[in-house]
């Protein structure tokens, strides 16, 4: 617990830091991996024998940090390239009709994005998965701006920058 300070604190309560999950950056938790400390939610905590652990200290205390098998991965970078085109798709006709301000639902769809991808993988982590899911949900999300191009005056810049958004965010959140 001593490091306690490099968790993120998302605010604090009456002078009490209220964490964000080590895992979801945008989710606030009191519970804590009762080994390592690290602050996680609900959906993260893994209750052992021993209470609480973070996914990283059940991993460790298996052995293995990387757990996904091969089908994992397959699976996750599927999805990726499915939701990749569908946000590719989405925030392109969501930036044709509402320009810029498309930003405020772009961020909840890449989020969802991320989270579909990390679900199909079924929370396992594989060494550079988030570079390839990214790599995947780049190319498959341009595809799906220009497919909506068929049908629909596409605004490209806002709809190229969403799919930047969406490629963004699965970086960071699929790990
Ligand atoms: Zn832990
Ligand atoms: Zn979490």
């Amino acid at each position: 617990m001593a490091e306690a300070q490099e968790w993120k604190v998302l605010y604090y309560e009456d002078g009490v830091p209220v964490y964000a999950c080590a895992y979801h950056p945008d989710r606030e938790t009191t519970l804590r991996c009762g080994r390592c400390g690290r602050p996680i939610c609900t959906q993260c905590a893994v209750l052992t024998d021993v209470g609480y652990r973070c996914p990283d200290c059940v991993a460790e205390l298996r052995g293995r940090f990387y757990h996904a098998t091969p089908r994992h991965v397959v699976t996750a970078l599927l999805a990726a390239a499915g939701l990749g085109w569908l946000a590719g798709l989405v925030g392109g006709v969501l930036a044709s009709f509402l320009g810029i301000w498309s930003i405020f639902l772009v961020l909840p769809l890449a989020g969802g994005v991320a989270e579909g991808i990390w679900r199909a993988g079924a929370r396992h982590r594989a060494p550079h998965l988030h570079v390839y899911a990214a790599a995947v949900v780049l190319l498959t999300g341009i595809l799906g701006v220009f497919s909506g191009l068929f049908f629909l005056p596409i605004n490209l810049p806002f709809a190229l920058i969403a799919v930047a958004v969406v490629t963004a965010v699965v970086y960071r959140r699929v790990q």
